[in-house]
């Protein structure tokens, strides 16, 4: 089936400006909640957000077989279990019926206000209940960065890294959509030239630049999946910024990995953009170094999406500190192979299950993705632009992930992930 939703030339009858993330070619998904408190399902042209409850019930996707609910939900996990198939009906019909030429609900005044809502109107909640969420460290940058800061030189890249796509289990209760305030937490850390613990709030509070996608129904308990049909497995990304506490996650990772460093919070941006309107810009990903086990060899190199990604730190008077620019295509595993891989023990992976690209690197200190990598542990400070320094955040730091695709025809845009930090509660421990 044609991606008719990708036609470049399309121009909608809803403004869209030159720059904006989402034009009449985006069409992503998310949730929200209007003025009235109606939950529904929603897509989003220009800055009009489109209530898709609403447009099912007048009408407007006659013809493709939905349930009469599909939309009038507050996760999108059914439409995502769906299927392909379903996806590009629906995304091909709303491009059909907001084209600049089609007057059905351009000239009905009526299903306009109930359909159409400001952007700013409107509350953007979580777009999926998060069954499962796996990051993956599929860096070699970040990896290579963080092995030597951790390790040292010798043992910075482990050995297993360059064979599969290294992940962990994180924490679905904590995935929380951009905009919600990260509390600082507390955990147990070893201060630097200490032999004992101690308890208190972390000094350490990083981001991750990472992106995730989000996973339809993939396959049962004991059945893999082939590399070659990974991809179809595979609804849309979202941006990610995936919390952690350094000081934490050091003296806790040892020997298991990531826990309590990690599982205290991770932000998604609200709107999903389908891999259907990603198409576009599909590249070649890294030269992969060493030869792979079959199941993990792709056909063609084309595998990784130009994504540019930023991060920025907002300060409470205001100005905007951009701290790195990177992009997807700087990751060494492609997702089929991180989903391939995931699948490859029988593990089953269910629709709404979130898979985290772990942080994105690229190969100079300024596309690096965290501020651990930034400041290189702490020992390298950034200065802002209102004269104060970052090693890690600051209380009332409100740090924003954008990401875009752009070529000469379209901008498909991600919009922004952000997250402001808010002091530690007080402790409850003794
Ligand atoms: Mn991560």
């Amino acid at each position: 089936m044609q991606i008719a939703a990708n036609n470049p030339n399309r121009k909608s009858w809803l403004n869209v400006a030159d720059n904006c993330d989402f034009p009449i070619q985006n069409i992503p998904f998310g949730v929200f909640i209007t003025k009235d408190d109606i939950i529904t399902i929603g897509t989003r042209i220009g800055e009009f957000a489109i209530d898709l409850g609403a447009f099912h019930q007048l009408g407007y996707f006659d013809g493709i077989p939905l349930t009469d609910d599909m939309f009038m939900q507050d996760s999108l996990n059914d439409f995502i279990s769906d299927g392909r198939k379903t996806w590009r009906l629906v995304r091909n019909r709303i491009a059909e019926v907001f084209e600049a030429e089609n007057a059905s609900l351009r000239d009905n005044l009526k299903h306009r206000e109930v359909i159409i809502f400001d952007v700013n109107e409107v509350e953007m909640l979580l777009p999926i209940q998060v069954g499962d969420y796996t990051d993956f460290y599929s860096s070699k940058e970040h990896a290579t960065n963080v092995g030597l800061m951790f390790r040292g030189a010798d043992n910075a890249l482990m050995p297993n890294w360059l064979h599969l796509p290294i992940g962990y289990h994180g924490r679905s209760s904590s995935v929380v959509v951009s905009g919600t305030k990260i509390r600082r937490p507390y955990g147990q850390t070893l201060p630097n030239g200490e032999t004992q613990p101690v308890f208190g709030p972390s000094k350490a509070l990083d981001m991750e630049l990472e992106t995730a996608f989000i996973t339809t129904d993939v396959n049962n308990l004991g059945e893999q999946i082939s590399i070659d049909e990974a991809h179809d497995y595979i609804f849309g990304m979202v941006l990610l910024n995936d919390w952690s506490a350094r000081d934490i996650q050091k003296w806790e990772y040892v020997p298991l990995g990531p826990f309590l460093g990690k599982s205290f919070a991770s932000s998604m941006s609200p709107w999903i953009i389908t891999m259907d309107a990603l198409e576009p810009f599909k590249c070649d990903g890294p030269k992969q170094d060493v030869a792979l086990l079959p199941y993990l060899q792709q056909k063609t190199a084309k595998n990784s999406y130009d994504i540019k990604l930023q991060a920025a730190i907002e300060t409470e008077n205001g100005d905007l500190n951009l701290l790195t620019t990177s992009n997807f295509n700087y990751l060494y595993w492609s997702m089929s192979q991180q989903l391939t891989h995931h699948t490859s023990n029988g593990c089953n992976v269910r629709a709404g299950d979130l898979m985290g690209s772990g942080t994105i690197s690229g190969p100079t200190k300024n596309s690096y993705g965290s501020m651990l990598e930034l400041t290189w542990g702490g020992k390298e400070p950034i200065t802002l632009k209102d004269g104060s320094t970052r090693t890690f955040f600051n209380d009332g730091d409100n740090v924003i992930i954008r990401g875009y695709c752009k070529n000469d025809k379209v901008r498909i845009g991600f919009g922004k992930c952000t997250g402001k930090i808010m002091p530690p509660m007080k402790p409850k421990q003794k």
